[in-house]
């Protein structure tokens, strides 16, 4: 649904942001299916790309025009994780994320004087947003702006799960369970990380191809994982990835991965789920569950050497690009995403 709402003036550090494309994510869809509890009404949108169309009078990192691309994860810089270089686990961070709120607390939103709330600390399924400076990140020349709004959120998760949270290691087996998005992410992370086989698997034919294309060695449906697996990696995989988070996902990274190796939750899980988990997966066969936020890495480091990966042709993002819709058709763009468009759907506002 479109609306005209006000927009607060840009603070000292705030820059205003001419969105030009905005991904759907998963963390979108779960909003709009009712899956978290956050108040409403939001401006969803956190994985976008645009121009600055203006800039507090102490912004210093940015300049009027410059094409951006925005981090959701600003962080306080102040709590333990952020001084721990995690500022994706910033908690100051993510209660702002679950109150629909910036980290300071505020919107900057509003319709007919009631507070409009922002998805995952940013909001910019919009023409335009409000974020500080520290979160509108230079893009450099050589990659167009569509192609750039998916290293906001959706590269940056799949990619940084993979060098930065699991630090995949060459000649490795790597499972990614679902080809969304993120997996597609994955999928390339593991070819730059070196890894010797890469089994997708996915319930929808055009993601397979897609992931096929872009670097797996294997795309199975999930009713012909198994088969797959005891022929390429019997033993299990050196490192099992959920690209989608959900229990049974999650669940079937860590069965599929070998002992000693490595399962990783990339994926945001909807509120309230819970894993039932047998604890002799990590005493006797030793495997290890991990999660991963937002690539496990500062943005503002991991975006430069995704950027570098992109103009080395390492890191395909233009044959991610999905299809396009105007903002009046955001519904749409919604619908296509749920109906699991192989690419990523954008909107161009
Ligand atoms: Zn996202
Ligand atoms: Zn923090």
């Amino acid at each position: 649904m479109v609306e005209e709402i006000e927009l607060d003036e840009p603070g000292p550090h705030d820059v205003v942001v001419r969105m030009a494309a905005v991904g759907i994510c998963g963390t979108d869809l779960h909003q709009v299916k009712g899956e978290f509890q956050r108040p409403t009404p939001m401006v969803l949108g956190h994985e976008g790309a645009g121009v600055v169309e203006a800039v507090g009078e102490e912004v210093e990192l940015v300049s009027v025009g410059q094409e951006v691309v925005l981090s959701w994860a600003p962080s306080c810089g102040d709590c333990g994780d952020c001084r721990r270089g995690r500022p994706a686990a910033c908690v100051p961070l993510h209660r702002a994320i679950g109150n629909g709120t910036l980290v300071d607390g505020t919107t900057g939103m509003s319709l007919d004087g009631a507070t409009v709330y922002r998805g995952t600390a940013t909001g910019c399924l919009a023409e335009r947003v409000v974020v500080s400076e520290r979160v509108a990140l230079p893009i450099g020349a050589g990659v167009p702006l569509q192609e750039a709004a998916l290293l906001g959120c959706a590269a940056l998760t799949g990619v940084g799960a993979v060098l930065f949270a699991a630090r995949v290691t060459p000649a490795s087996s790597v499972l990614v369970v679902g080809a969304g998005g993120v997996g597609q992410f994955v999928v390339q992370g593991a070819l730059i990380a070196g890894a010797e086989t890469i089994v997708s698997v996915d319930p929808f034919e055009g993601r397979r191809e897609q992931a096929l294309r872009l670097g797996a060695t294997h795309a199975v449906a999930p009713e012909d994982l198994n088969g797959a697996l005891a022929e390429v990696a019997p033993e299990g995989v050196d490192f099992g990835f959920d690209a989608v988070g959900d229990p049974s996902t999650s669940a079937t990274a860590l069965r599929f991965t070998r002992s000693g190796g490595t399962a990783v939750i990339v994926g945001l899980p909807a509120t309230g789920l819970r894993l039932d988990l047998d604890p002799g997966e990590f005493v006797r066969r030793e495997k290890s569950l991990t999660g991963t936020m937002y690539g496990s890495e500062d943005p503002s480091v991991a975006l430069p050497m995704l950027l570098e990966h992109v103009r080395a042709g390492r890191l395909d993002l233009a044959s991610l690009v999905g299809p396009v819709y105007p903002l009046e058709a955001v519904d749409d763009a919604v619908r296509a995403t749920l109906a699991g468009s192989p690419g990523r759907v954008l909107v161009s506002p």
